[in-house]
């Protein structure tokens, strides 16, 4: 089974904290389309399985017209599918839009919405208010939709705990299923990377953040949610398949600009990625002479992969023996930052998730 991921490049404005490859030109997005279907004719059947899950993501891909949805999912043609996403600004939600996409094929949302505070949304640059997110998934609600997702960020700029914890109470009222958790990254050359800089906000200290992590983890546990991955809770059994196949090393296409793909042939495992520039995306679709970056993965880069992706599930990784890896895993056990259930089965504590990135780089193979 495989998955194909659709990049819909396009926001109506630009939030504060954001790195990912969008543009604010929606006039263009036709032409996109265009060039979309033409890429997924192409290659939806690159991967020799059947494709189970879609994701159409972003970008903000709520800012198409349902008719375009409707053409895309058309075109990705498969009977096989039982998970089909859609990422949503909550500013974008219509009632009438909702049970369009939902005709289309749509049976999952996952609606960003980040905060539940109107302040804090202003700050960061959201185009929504707290009322409208939480009509979002109301509208959604009606509309037929059983399988939600929410988007949170935590750790935003004079965020107090108080709030973070309201957020996490107004996310469990609306009778979600799945929630997204993220700590604010200040990415080089955002606004708000700018705003730090020079000083107009201050970023909460690592102890407010850690804790903030820890109550989210407590919290929804107690409200029955499977902490699955790192930033991700769900309901036993709304666990998302499309992103899980990411870290469990499933095959997916990605279609559309800088859209990353994966795929194994011949017994090789190949990364390959659409150049993440509009023009020369729609041009060389087009013209046919698409220029697709790849590589081509060694042992070493798939237990890495193992390793950084593993460790961030609940599942933890299996590594196969060394002395010097069983070395560093006794000395982060003794820290109690990582569970050994079975030998050479590791998974990340609590704790051990505070400072995850540093024992995955530990543990990889350099
Ligand atoms: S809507 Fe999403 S993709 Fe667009 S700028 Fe905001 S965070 Fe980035």
């Amino acid at each position: 089974m495989a998955g194909i991921y659709v990049h819909i490049p396009f926001c109506k404005r630009r939030c504060l904290y954001c790195d990912f490859f969008s543009t604010t030109m929606l006039g263009r997005q036709k032409e996109y389309i265009e060039a979309l279907l033409k890429e997924i004719a192409a290659r939806r059947n690159e991967t020799g399985e059947p494709i189970r899950t879609i994701y159409l993501g972003g970008g903000t891909p709520s800012t198409l017209e349902s008719a375009d949805i409707s053409r895309l999912l058309q075109a990705i043609v498969t009977a096989d599918a039982t998970e089909v996403t859609m990422e949503m600004n909550a500013g974008d939600a219509d009632t009438a839009y909702l049970q369009a996409i939902r005709q289309a094929g749509v049976n999952r949302l996952s609606i960003g919405i980040q905060s539940f505070q109107d302040e804090l949304l202003r700050q960061i640059g959201r185009r929504h208010t707290a009322a409208q997110a939480a009509e979002a998934v109301h509208m959604a609600q009606e509309a037929g939709f059983d399988n939600i997702s929410i988007d949170l960020i935590y750790a935003l700029p004079s965020q107090r705990t108080e709030q973070w914890q309201a957020d996490i109470e107004t996310a469990l009222d609306l009778g979600i299923q799945h929630i997204s958790c993220y700590g604010l990254m200040y990415e080089e050359g955002t606004a708000l990377t700018k705003m730090l800089e020079t000083g107009q906000i201050t970023a909460i200290d690592e102890d407010t953040e850690n804790a903030m992590y820890d109550y989210l983890c407590e919290r929804l546990k107690a409200a029955g949610f499977v902490h699955y991955e790192v930033s991700n809770f769900a309901l036993p059994g709304y666990e998302a398949q499309h992103n899980s196949s990411y870290w469990n090393g499933t095959p997916y296409i990605g279609i559309g600009a800088g859209a990353h793909s994966y795929t194994r042939k011949d017994g090789e495992a190949v990364r390959s990625w659409n150049p993440d520039d509009l023009d020369a995306y729609i041009q060389g679709i087009n013209n046919g002479t698409l220029v697709r970056g790849n590589e081509r993965l060694t042992e070493r880069d798939l237990f890495n992969e193992q390793v950084m992706l593993g460790l961030r599930t609940s599942h933890g990784c299996t590594l196969p023996p060394s002395v010097s890896r069983r070395a560093t895993v006794g000395y982060y056990k003794e820290l109690d930052l990582l569970s050994e259930p079975e030998e050479g089965h590791i998974i990340a504590t609590q704790k051990g998730l505070h400072v995850l990135n540093r024992i995955i780089e530990d543990l990889m193979e350099g």
